[in-house]
């Protein structure tokens, strides 16, 4: 991969606060051109803290970090001006209307008028209707995409959005994600931020997890879902009185682990892409199962994550 498909390259980033405590703890990570990467953590594991050092607002102690072949501190304007950053607290001028807020943004970055844009923008985060209503008198959703549009009002290559639909109702949450998706295909990465983990299952390509100022993890969605989502195929069956034993002897020849559940059901948990689901059904015929239904659970993100949580919290 060439360095002009890096848009953010962050190099061994520690950041110490003044009390002493350590909220990012050597973090590499690349995020290329054109994804959606999603940084997942618990409350507190420094995910704010990584995105303001990235955007310039807080400097590291330690390593660097460049945004689109600029580093962000010694060239913090080329760096910062290639970044659209909503910040997870509303931090809006509130005596003000939409309209003019949007217009400062764009104007802190020198960039000339285009009042169309600005109407795209609006429109498409359904705040058109109230571009001239003040800040204070919007509801916290409202606010929220305020804060979205101030963010893109310069054309920024990246957008990073800590915590975007946090107060946003679900239908518009919906709109918000599918304009993110337009965006993204006309070519501006993003990374969020986001404890709705189905929004990052439905928009990332890929996925970082941050614990305790580490990055535990990174990979692709779809690697990610592969490796660790185990999926469960359950069995109904006819009752059948011997089926303790039949079930022991089907696992041993079969090198499997079926259980039993309470309501007699056969539970098959397999990863993704490796099931034999095809010699287990063999196996039941064989024994004399009554099969009546199959249906099959596979693992969310959501279950992925806490799994790696919890399992790297022990080990910590
Ligand atoms: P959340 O999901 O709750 O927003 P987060 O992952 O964004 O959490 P951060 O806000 O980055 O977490 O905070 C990481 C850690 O750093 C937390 O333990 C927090 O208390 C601590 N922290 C944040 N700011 C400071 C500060 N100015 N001084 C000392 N500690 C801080």
């Amino acid at each position: 991969m060439s360095n002009k498909d890096i848009v953010v390259d962050v190099k061994n980033a520690s950041k110490i606060y003044a009390n002493g405590f350590c909220a990012l703890d050597n973090i590499n990570l690349q995020i290329k051109k054109g994804e959606i990467y999603a940084l997942l953590g618990a409350n507190g594991a420094g995910k704010t803290t990584l995105i303001s050092s990235i955007c310039g607002i807080l400097p590291l102690s330690k390593g660097s970090i460049s945004v689109c072949g600029f580093d962000n501190k010694k060239e913090y304007k080329l760096a910062r001006e290639k970044i659209g950053l909503v910040p997870q607290e509303l931090t809006l001028g509130m005596w003000d209307s939409v309209i003019h807020s949007v217009e400062f943004s764009r104007g802190l970055f020198n960039k000339s008028k285009n009042d169309e844009y600005l109407e795209f923008i609006l429109k498409k985060l359904s705040l058109w209707d109230k571009k001239d209503t003040y800040i204070n008198r919007l509801s916290g959703g409202m606010k929220r995409r305020v804060l979205i549009a101030k963010a893109l009002a310069h054309e920024p290559e990246i957008l990073f959005l800590d915590e975007p639909s946090a107060g946003v109702d679900v239908e518009l949450r919906v709109d918000m994600w599918n304009f993110i998706k337009e965006l993204n295909k006309q070519g501006v990465s993003i990374i969020l931020t986001t404890h709705y983990i189905e929004e990052a299952e439905l928009m990332a390509d890929n996925i970082g997890v941050i614990n305790k100022g580490r990055l535990i993890l990174q990979e692709s969605k779809n690697s990610l879902l592969k490796r660790f989502g185990s999926t469960q195929s359950i069995f109904s069956i006819k009752s059948n009185s011997n089926l303790n034993n039949i079930i022991k002897s089907i696992n041993t020849k079969n090198d499997v682990n079926l259980k039993i559940s309470n309501e007699g059901q056969i539970i098959y948990s397999h990863t993704n892409d490796d099931n034999k689901i095809q010699s287990l059904l063999n196996a039941f015929v064989a024994e004399g199962l009554e099969i009546t239904d199959i249906h099959t659970k596979k693992a969310k993100l959501e279950d992925i994550f806490i799994d790696l949580i919890n399992n790297r919290n022990k080990n910590l």
